[in-house]
C-alpha cells in the first residue's frame, strides 16, 4: 500500500467561509468583491458568518453552527470526509477567542489534508485569482488506511 494516495480538489470546489467578529465586516466586502468567481463554486461557513454573507451579498452560503458552538470542528470534519476543500479564515489576531482549540484544530487538520486555507485578505486575494481556481487540482495526501494497518501491526507486539 502506498504512504500517499491522490486526492482530487474539482473545478467546483466547496469553499468554508468564516470570520471572526473583528473580521466580519472585511469578509463580506471581500465576498461581494469576489462574487462572481465565488457563484461558480459551493459555499457554506461558520453560523453567523454564513447568514451575514448570504444577506448581504445574496450567494448562496449552506451554514454550520457558529464557530464557538462547533461550526470550525464541522467544517474540520467535511475535510476529513472529502467534501471541503477551499478555506477563507479571516481570524482576528488581536482577540482572544474562546474557542481557540477549536480553531488550532481546524489549522492543523487543514495541513494534514492539504487544503488551501487563506488566513487574511492578502493571501486570499492571490488564493481567489490563481489560475487553479478554474482547474480541478490533483495531490497527494497520507494514505490514512495505510497509516492505520501500520500503527496496528505496530502496536500488535505490546498487546497481549
Ligand atoms: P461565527 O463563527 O461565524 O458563527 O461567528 C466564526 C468563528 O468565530 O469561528
Amino acid at each position: 500500500m502506498n504512504e500517499y494516495i491522490t486526492f482530487t480538489i474539482p473545478k467546483q470546489k466547496t469553499i468554508a467561509l468564516i470570520a471572526h467578529d473583528g473580521k466580519k465586516q472585511e469578509l463580506i466586502e471581500w465576498c461581494d468583491l469576489n462574487k462572481n468567481i465565488l457563484n461558480k463554486h459551493f459555499l457554506c461557513g461558520t453560523g453567523t458568518t454564513a447568514r451575514l454573507i448570504a444577506e448581504k451579498t445574496g450567494l448562496p452560503v449552506k451554514a454550520y453552527n457558529s464557530g464557538p458552538l462547533g461550526g470550525d470542528q464541522q467544517i474540520g470534519a467535511k475535510i476529513v470526509e472529502g467534501t471541503i476543500n477551499f478555506i477563507i479564515f479571516f481570524s482576528d489576531p488581536l482577540a482572544a477567542q474562546p474557542h481557540d482549540p477549536d480553531v488550532k484544530a481546524l489549522l492543523r487538520i487543514a495541513q494534514v489534508y492539504d487544503i488551501p486555507i487563506a488566513n487574511n485578505k492578502a493571501t486570499a486575494d492571490f488564493m481567489i485569482n490563481s489560475l487553479l481556481m478554474d482547474k480541478e487540482y490533483e495531490h497527494a495526501v497520507i494514505n490514512f488506511n495505510k497509516n492505520i494497518q501500520d500503527r496496528v501491526e505496530n502496536k500488535k507486539q505490546f498487546i497481549k
